[in-house]
């Protein structure tokens, strides 16, 4: 077995205050490298990727500690697992792992994945797909197990058809995909600006709508499931067929047949589409203004906090 390794001290991005990114985030050089617990193992982090969740948190989504308290934001990692805690089984020293590091995103870990380590139950995390690079594996976990687990719930299946409002972002690339190669689907609808139409059509959409120009619930076709990753429910509702299912992932009032969905984090989803990942059916979809690198972090959450990124914003190499 490999020799176990970590420093004392970290590079990482970390807030003491809520605020807008370019307000509170700061670099550090001595942060403390997390101590493993028993069922964690310690993960040497390559790359990181960038959800809204992140920002809304690093706003005061969720009730901060009580002051002083010091947040490395990141959900999602790929990384070498450079430490296991005594009662890991699944991973050892050496192995390359992807998972989105938090099992509830309301629930965060106070050191997260925008650091050069962070500890991490094993039973969130996956064994990296052979033909992702670490930035292309850190695209993926806490986007792509929201696309599957919300198609779970509304009891998506083979031969359905469904509404993706938002299909050019980090989630609704992914529900794109997964709908189809996974699920089956019958046929697939999506909204994005004009520009990203292509995009939406090489991933698996039939059929691409613009929404500042058309209103989906004006649409002459209505759909078996809408999966609203923009907040639009009242939209989202009225371009289901009746019977059908919404699934509201962003906060907001919700209207019957709409139910909201939250993520949970799990390394079994991970591990079940593995085969399609590895097969190329389903691709992560990195915005091509990135990845950026370390040192622009904060420059990468001004990209995504402009609402405009085009699947998943990417921090690499994290050195
Ligand atoms: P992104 O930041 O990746 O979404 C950006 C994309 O949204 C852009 O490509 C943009 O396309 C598109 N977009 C913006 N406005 C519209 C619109 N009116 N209609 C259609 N497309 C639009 O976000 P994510 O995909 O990562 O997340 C989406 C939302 O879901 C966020 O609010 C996030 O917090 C939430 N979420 C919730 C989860 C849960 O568990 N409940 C889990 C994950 C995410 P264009 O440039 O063409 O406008």
């Amino acid at each position: 077995m490999a020799a176990e390794s970590a420093p004392e001290k970290m590079k990482g991005w970390a807030y003491t205050q809520e605020g807008k990114a370019v307000n509170v985030l700061q670099f550090h050089t001595d942060l403390p490298v997390p101590t493993p617990k028993d069922d964690q193992v310690l993960i040497k982090v390559i790359a990181a990727a960038l959800n809204p969740v992140d920002a809304k948190r690093m706003l005061g989504l969720f009730r901060s500690p009580e002051p002083p308290f010091l947040i490395v934001p990141g959900y999602d990692a790929a990384g070498v697992v450079v430490k296991v805690g005594s009662q890991v089984t699944k991973f050892k020293v050496g192995d390359q792992v992807y998972g989105n590091i938090n099992e509830h995103p309301a629930h965060p870990k106070l050191f997260g994945s925008l650091a050069e380590y962070t500890a991490v139950e094993e039973n969130l995390l996956a064994l990296k797909p052979n033909n992702l690079s670490f930035p292309e594996a850190a695209s993926l976990p806490l986007a792509i197990e929201t696309a599957y687990g919300g198609l779970e719930q509304a009891g998506f299946s083979a031969g359905k058809s469904i509404l993706v409002l938002g299909g050019a972002g980090g989630v609704g690339t992914l529900v794109i995909q997964v709908a189809k190669h996974v699920f089956g689907a019958s046929e697939i609808a999506a909204t994005s600006s004009a520009k990203k139409f292509e995009l939406l059509k090489s991933l698996g959409a039939d059929k691409v709508i613009d929404y500042t120009k058309e209103n989906v619930e004006d649409l002459p076709q209505k759909f078996d499931v809408v999966y609203d990753a923009v907040g639009q429910c009242e939209r989202a509702v009225k371009a289901v067929k009746e019977g059908g299912k919404v699934v509201e992932i962003v906060g907001g009032p919700i209207s019957p047949p709409a139910s909201f969905y939250i993520v949970i984090s799990n390394g079994l989803t991970l591990e079940k589409l593995k085969p399609l990942i590895e097969e190329g059916k389903v691709k992560p979809v990195i915005d091509p203004i990135g990845p950026f690198p370390f040192s622009q972090v904060v420059e990468a959450f001004a990209h995504l906090d402009t609402g405009r990124a085009t699947g998943k914003v990417v921090v690499h190499p994290i050195a």
